[in-house]
């Protein structure tokens, strides 16, 4: 058997991809899916938890259900059907983040179906098939500790059950074939615009390093032009979005290399590392009846009344494919501009630059160059690299008004990364201000005149232009304070040429 991997346009030149995505979104409510136990991030160890969570005998689950209309308004964005009448079930599996040893989910009545979301690829419009949105409970966290800090070779290994019970909406696509050599890409703009539309209807922070929102990527190849899809892998722990588009790449060179040497594919559940950007085989997947899945009894059925879904689907907020559409129109931009600001991440921070009172073409100058080429330096995301979108907004406030130039602006900025307070505080407590006052002005000009004889007579004699050296030379003195045009009024008139 072949240990080389193909080159990829080799393995898309003869062989054809289906990929699949499953979406593991914790929702941001206030509390636990069948309790009362509060759900922020952190906190010491099992100490949100109470007789449910815990599974402890006797305590019984309660619907919550802010969670059940979060994941209709997801349901809805995701133009899915929401089932009228649909019933949790019980996902039985042992293991020890699990305290009941079953899961509650949703089997064959989930409560969102046959939906889509377009997403952009290159321009193009790529429609993806939603299979389904149902709601679950998290499971808690295993720590492995001492020795390897892996399950092997740990030296013990501690549970902890704050996040078990944390509502969990659980998104599948349909099998997406057909976008041959661009299965990565479209994979990771799914990835992407979904986080979008969520966060957009404000139901989770999806923040993938946080675990807030998850993705295990299903892979396959077939030959091309054969009409039998190829068997799946399922690819778990792929953090980030980088790494979706990594994991589909890896597993498609992968299963190539496998199929080339006259090796079949096993289905299993792989997992992916962010260091060397491989996968590698995890368990042999179950199937569906490996967890003896049944109604939960202990749960009422779900009955959404129509005229509330009808209400969640006029409250939704728009898109925010459509919303960007619309914020490229209001901002000028061409689709090249608008890609390098969605690229640096800086849509929403320009967005709200402008809301806070800049216009669109200063807010972009500030946020994709001063401002990402520091974000880039101290390798941060744009939004974290110290400076908000209303800091920004007066910065350039000042510049309008006359009280910093270019230079003098980015000095402060500075500061404001530094967290030394507002722009304005930073300017008055450093005295970066512009200096206008002719007073103050004309001693430097008179002395720049005295230091350079040839120039004041070129000057003099009409050779206006000259003058820009002079000018130059106060700036210079005065460290870039001094406000050029009135400088350059200045020197005009003390050499009697204005
Ligand atoms: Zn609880």
């Amino acid at each position: 058997m072949t240990t080389t991997l193909p080159a990829y346009d080799d393995v898309v030149a003869r062989y054809e991809p289906v990929i699949g995505l499953e979406t593991h979104v914790e929702l941001g409510t206030n509390t636990k899916m069948f309790c009362a136990c509060p759900t922020d991030f952190g906190g010491e160890p099992n100490t949100r938890v109470c007789p449910v969570c815990l599974g402890l005998p006797g305590s019984l689950p309660v619907a919550n259900k802010a969670a059940i209309e979060a994941t209709i308004r997801i349901g809805l964005a995701l133009n899915c059907s929401i089932a009228s009448w649909c019933r949790f079930a019980r996902k039985n599996y042992f293991y020890p983040d699990m305290p009941k040893n079953f899961q509650i989910s949703q089997y064959d009545e989930p409560l969102c179906v046959d939906g889509y979301l377009d997403v952009e690829v290159n321009g193009d419009l790529v429609r993806i098939g939603i299979e389904r949105v149902h709601l679950e409970e998290d499971t808690g966290k295993s720590l492995h500790v001492g020795g390897s800090g892996r399950i092997h070779g740990a030296t013990e290994s501690l549970v902890d059950y704050n996040r078990a019970g944390i509502p969990l909406v659980e998104i599948v696509t349909k099998p997406v074939d057909g976008t041959g050599a661009l299965a990565p890409e479209v994979a990771r703009a799914y990835v992407t615009e979904l986080r979008d539309v969520i966060r957009s209807l404000g139901v989770s922070d999806v923040r993938m390093e946080e675990g807030s929102l998850r993705c295990d990527v299903n892979t396959s190849l077939h030959p091309a032009g054969s009409t039998e899809w190829g068997t799946r892998t399922e690819t778990k722990n792929v953090n980030s979005l980088r790494s979706v588009e990594r994991a589909v790449r890896s597993e498609m060179l992968r299963q190539a290399m496998v199929l080339d040497s006259g090796g079949r594919i096993v289905q299993e559940t792989r997992h992916f590392h962010e260091d060397t950007g491989d996968t590698t085989s995890g368990r042999s997947k179950e199937t569906a009846t490996d967890y003896r899945y049944f109604p939960e009894p202990d749960l009422v059925p779900l009955a959404p009344d129509t005229a509330w879904v009808a209400e969640l689907k006029a409250a939704l907020p728009e898109l925010p494919r459509l919303h960007r559409r619309r914020l490229q129109q209001d901002w000028g931009l061409s689709d090249h501009d608008m890609q390098s600001v969605l690229n640096a991440g800086a849509v929403e921070l320009i967005e709200a630059t402008v809301a806070a009172g800049a216009t669109p073409a200063a807010a972009r100058k500030w946020w994709l160059g001063e401002l990402s080429r520091r974000a880039n330096e101290a390798g941060v995301e744009l939004a974290d690299v110290g400076a908000t979108p209303t800091q920004v907004a007066e910065l350039q406030g000042l510049v309008d008004a006359g009280k910093l130039n270019d230079k003098l602006a980015r000095v402060v900025l500075e500061g404001v990364v530094a967290g030394e307070g507002s722009p304005t505080e930073i300017m008055t407590n450093r005295n970066l201000g512009v200096v206008s006052d002719t007073g103050a002005l004309t001693a430097a000009v008179d002395e720049a005149i005295a230091a350079n004889p040839d120039i004041a007579e070129k000057v003099r004699s009409g050779k206006v232009a000259a003058a820009g050296a002079l000018v130059g030379a106060v700036m210079k003195t005065t460290r870039g304070q001094a406000d050029a045009k009135t400088v350059r009024e200045l020197v005009l008139e003390r050499l009697g040429v204005s």
